[in-house]
């Protein structure tokens, strides 16, 4: 007889034990506090149909060379979903009757064909916090006071958001005379910064024809880069976030760079990612006011958040177990009935309490 694997899938995982309740806290944490802040629970299919997925105007080639897809036994072509955001467009294509704006909150597993390492898996869970309706940066300021919150909550004392606007960036292409049909090129290469460096970028540049002299701008402040590129008013969006967050007094936790790019083509104005004691991020989100409408539906802005809430377990969760139990009865001899008893009384006073159910002597 040949024996079953007892392994997971590759780049898949068991989560057990203390690794199982810190995630559990961490999607505790986000769920409670976006419910806080107005965010209504939603879920929607892990199954997608793969035109939803692939669809123009979405996430773009790179993430479609990530899909988990299949045929079912109607051989309808099918994908699992590698975010929430494609699918939170397809609900509001087929709702467009609710009423705006729509804050909406989506925990659950995602699955890329990623390569496997520390801290990238091919299921993963995320937590999806979006507002639909929002044209202004308060939207901005809402989805970055919470992951503020959020990060805050969990326990980190040092993390920050790294903040840039795809508007910007598509100047400073411009700038470095990036011609248009190497634009969406030039951002893939770019968002590589943090995984292979400014000489790795530079040598894929090269390689494809691309000038690179943009990297020169990527190190500048905002009020230089403003003064840099031909169209000025590509810095007010952020300069009215800025000024929300200061008057927010968050502007500590937030930092200004021109590198960041975002993989997901979808977006179209601020991009934001969350950084928490490592150098890869725990979180990420942006304004995508055209995916909506590139689906089919209205013509409605939107801004969202995904944590990846596996990131932030691996990267937090050793640092502090959760307690599993308040209280822990041994009933002695024939008193099990009297001590389930007890157990029950505790429990509603909402201790957690266990008994010992092998009855051992
Ligand atoms: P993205 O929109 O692709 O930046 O994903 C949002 C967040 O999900 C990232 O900031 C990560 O924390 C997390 N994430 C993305 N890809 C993976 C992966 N392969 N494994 C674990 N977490 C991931």
């Amino acid at each position: 007889m040949t024996s079953l694997p007892t392994q997971p899938v590759k780049g898949m995982r068991d989560i057990l034990g203390t690794q199982a309740r810190a995630k559990k806290r961490i999607e505790f944490i986000i769920s409670q506090t976006a419910q806080k802040y107005g965010f209504e629970p939603m879920y929607v299919p892990i199954v997608e149909n793969l035109s939803v997925l692939t669809a123009k105007g979405g996430a773009g080639e790179e993430a479609g060379k990530e899909l988990y897809t299949f045929e079912d036994q109607s051989k309808r072509k099918l994908g699992l979903r590698f975010e929430f955001t494609t699918s939170l467009a397809r609900v509001m294509v087929g709702n467009p009757e609710l009423p705006k704006p729509i804050k909406t909150l989506n925990v659950g597993t995602v699955y890329r064909y990623d390569n496997p390492q520390a801290l990238r898996y091919r299921e993963f869970t995320q937590a999806d916090g979006d507002i639909i309706g929002v044209k202004n940066e308060s939207a901005e300021l809402e989805l970055i006071c919470l992951s503020i919150e959020v990060l805050q909550k969990i326990g980190f004392d040092s993390f920050y958001v790294r903040v840039n606007d795809r508007r910007i960036v598509n100047e400073l292409l411009k700038l470095g005379k990036v011609p248009a049909e190497k634009t969406n090129e030039a951002l893939r290469i770019l968002d590589k910064l943090d995984k292979i460096g400014k000489e790795g970028v530079e040598k894929e540049l090269q390689e494809k024809n691309i000038l690179t002299n943009i990297l020169d701008y990527l190190d500048n402040p905002l009020s230089e880069i403003k003064s840099a590129v031909e169209n000025a008013s590509v810095t007010q969006p952020l300069e009215n976030l800025f000024s929300f967050l200061e008057k927010m007094d968050k502007l500590q936790f937030v930092k200004f760079d021109p590198s960041l790019v975002r993989g997901l083509e979808y977006y179209t104005g601020i991009v934001f990612e969350l950084f928490a004691g490592v150098n890869v991020a725990v979180g990420g989100g942006g304004r995508y006011d055209n995916l909506i409408k590139s689906l089919g539906g209205p013509d409605l802005p939107a801004v969202g958040i995904s944590f990846g809430v596996d990131r932030l377990m691996d990267v937090f969760g050793e640092k502090e177990d959760t307690p599993k139990l308040d209280v822990y009865v041994i009933p002695f001899g024939n008193t099990f009935n009297e001590a389930f008893q007890l157990t029950q009384d505790l429990r509603a006073q909402s201790l957690s309490v266990e008994i010992d159910l092998m009855q051992r002597n």
